[in-house]
């Protein structure tokens, strides 16, 4: 008998947070505990997007593998300054992998006015 695919707990998720279009997710269920604890109107939203990227570039992939055996010489968030060159790449690929998505290049929730 197949047993189902787990979800990554570690890897690049879609909106991890609601003002991010991706991001490296160190502890899924850690995430979703937090966004347990968000207004409750705004759970279902944060938890249905929230999903792993199924086509992670090649090039990003190689450059966290580098990352990790680098053992972390250099800081998480020049890292994360690399991924926003991959901008536009993902912004593509999340028209395919994200469908029926509110996302509006800033936020999930583009009907809130705070
Ligand atoms: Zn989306």
């Amino acid at each position: 008998m197949k047993r189902k695919p787990k979800i990554p707990k570690t890897g690049f998720f879609w909106h991890v947070h609601h003002d991010e279009l991706f991001e490296w997710c160190h502890n899924y269920d850690l995430r979703v505990e937090h966004i347990l604890k968000k207004p409750s109107h705004e759970i279902k939203r944060r938890l249905r997007l929230f999903k792993p990227v199924q086509n992670v570039p090649r090039e990003l992939k190689k450059l966290i593998k580098e990352f990790q055996n680098s053992g972390s010489n250099y800081a998480w968030w020049e890292l994360e300054q690399w991924f926003k060159t991959y901008y536009p790449e993902m912004e593509a690929l999340h028209k395919k992998e994200c469908p029926r998505c509110p996302w509006n290049g800033k936020t999930l929730f583009p009907e809130r006015t705070d």
